[in-house]
């Protein structure tokens, strides 16, 4: 667990990656491809579970639309070849 400073809490407090159930939803959906992703997963306050900070989890997003983008189009690409 990091140490962070937590704008929410006003003091620094431990963080770390929350994995929740969309998490296992995009694991299964992607067939585990999505859990490459996993080490731009936002950290989170231990105490109120706000992300910080607010760049990361930005990026995380963007980084979160491109991947199931390029996932849903390989395994697009996958199935039309099957068929
Ligand atoms: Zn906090």
């Amino acid at each position: 667990m990091q140490r962070y400073y937590c704008e929410n809490c006003e003091q620094v407090t431990g963080h770390k990656r929350v994995i929740g159930a969309g998490t296992l939803i995009a694991a299964l959906l992607t067939g585990g491809l999505s859990l490459a992703a996993l080490p731009w997963y936002p950290l989170r306050c231990v105490l109120c579970g706000s992300t910080e900070p607010w760049p990361l989890s930005f990026t995380y997003l963007v980084m979160a639309c491109a991947f199931g983008l390029l996932s849903l189009l390989s395994l697009l690409i996958l199935l039309s070849r099957v068929w």
